[in-house]
């Protein structure tokens, strides 16, 4: 009876259709939603440093702007066309990007969260149609947070994929949602999909099947098993079923495990002095530590890294990275800026001008399973709580109310972010102000 019950849940979830959403040029929407006066303009975000274009709306990509140009190759074009520029603000699209994602819960509790933007959702297949679901959640999100998204509806994620990015044409029929599960229209749109359109096939097999003139996710799925195996890897094989409507790939509920947080930055301008590249390091190390926190998770080792300009490097190329591991895991600023500390001085040259640093919080285990210290256990416990009440002022007062001493948060080492849009939803003293 209850392997019988196993067999019908997995059976079940086997049957299921996967949606994938994903949100509309996700970071020029967000810049959007809290400034009406960009609503029409074509709308582009800057990478770190303000260096080249990462982030379009559909406006700015009419008017040739490309995903990856040097800000100052499209500046007087974005000027001609009276376009918003922005630095990126990650604190802004991080935030949004939760609120979607919460509210994907009040549709289904088996969401895969795959990137900032976008999430494959299990979907129960039932009477009221898939399309009618679909249409609802890009409703709710957009009414909910303003951020325009598209879903594509199919019986494997490889599938969804392709539906999803139809349905991102704003001159079809299908614009917004696009269900293909079990659909007769799934043939003509696989045939209208390039072999180098399919998501998971690289650009290797993608020259080898074409080679053998499977020119298409058609003509892939047609293809002889044997040949397959041939051609590809393991994971081609696995595309290729996946076409077929065949579930190959894992639906992952939780998140994959982190393994270390990492926070490296290139600097505005070069610094070269070690009080600098200090602060630079444990303003990133106060940003690390956060977010192992709110993860509850603890860290037994650190690396530092330092780099010189990867293109001007002055007086000659140098970097380095050192680990400082210890017996016993924490969550405590103070212990982790101890190693970090020690281990910038045992990289740390003079004379050079440095245009990066960073640090990497590795070997981490659940918090709140720490093994207990020989010494010093008592000590560690003050911290631990310590470091939670300050997370917690930190969160409501807004980043950096209360830190370290040494810790500083301005310097040459800070990114150059000229157009960064406030942290609306992040921040109070940025929240958005009506007349
Ligand atoms: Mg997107």
């Amino acid at each position: 009876m209850g392997k019988s019950r196993l067999l019908d849940q997995q059976t079940l979830i086997m049957n299921n259709a996967i949606a994938l959403l994903d949100c509309n040029n996700f970071y020029a929407s967000c810049e959007r939603v809290f400034d009406a006066s960009v609503r029409r303009k074509p709308v582009v975000v800057l990478s770190n440093n303000d260096g080249c274009v990462i982030a379009r709306s559909e406006e700015a990509k009419q008017i040739g702007v490309t995903m990856g140009s040097p800000l100052f190759k499209v500046e007087s074009l974005l000027d001609e066309q009276d376009a918003a520029v922005f630095s990126s603000n990650y604190a802004l699209y991080g935030d949004m990007s939760f609120r979607v994602m919460n509210l994907l819960e009040s549709f289904t509790p088996e969401i895969e969260v795959y990137s900032i933007d976008e999430a494959f959702l299990s979907l129960e297949p039932r009477k009221k149609s898939l399309e009618t679901l679909g249409h609802s959640i890009r409703e709710k999100i957009y009414k909910w947070t303003g951020i325009p998204v598209s879903i594509g509806i199919a019986e494997t994620k490889v599938l969804a994929k392709i539906a999803n990015k139809r349905a991102k044409k704003a001159e079809l029929k299908e614009h917004g949602v696009l269900n293909l599960y079990h659909s007769d229209k799934t043939e003509a749109i696989l045939k209208d999909t390039l072999i180098g359109d399919i998501w998971g096939i690289g650009y290797r097999s993608g020259l080898k099947l074409k080679a053998n003139n499977i020119l298409t996710a058609w003509a892939l799925r047609e293809t002889d098993n044997r040949l397959i195996r041939r051609l590809l890897t393991v994971t081609g094989a696995r595309i290729a079923l996946e076409l077929r409507g065949i579930k190959c790939l894992p639906f992952e509920f939780v998140q994959t495990k982190k393994h270390n947080i990492t926070c490296s930055r290139s600097f505005g301008q070069t610094v070269a002095d070690y009080e600098s590249l200090k602060e630079a390091t444990l303003y990133f190390l106060t940003r690390a530590c956060e977010k192992l926190r709110k993860h509850n998770l603890a860290a037994n080792a650190v690396t530092v890294l330092l780099s010189t300009d990867r293109f001007r490097p002055v007086p000659a190329p140098y970097s380095n990275t050192a680990t400082y591991s210890s017996t016993y895991p924490t969550d405590s600023n103070q212990e982790i800026q101890h190693w970090a500390l020690k281990t910038l001085e045992r990289i740390y040259k003079p004379h050079y001008e440095y245009r990066r640093a960073g640090i990497i919080l590795s070997g981490l285990v659940p918090a709140e399973k720490l093994t207990k210290r020989m010494f010093d256990d008592e000590r560690f416990e003050q911290q631990h709580k310590l470091m939670k009440a300050m997370d917690e002022i930190n969160r409501k007062f807004g980043k950096d109310t209360v830190r370290f001493g040494g810790v500083k948060t301005e310097g040459d080492w800070k990114m150059k972010q000229a157009r960064k849009s406030p942290g609306y939803t992040t921040n109070w003293n940025e929240l958005l102000t009506v007349y």
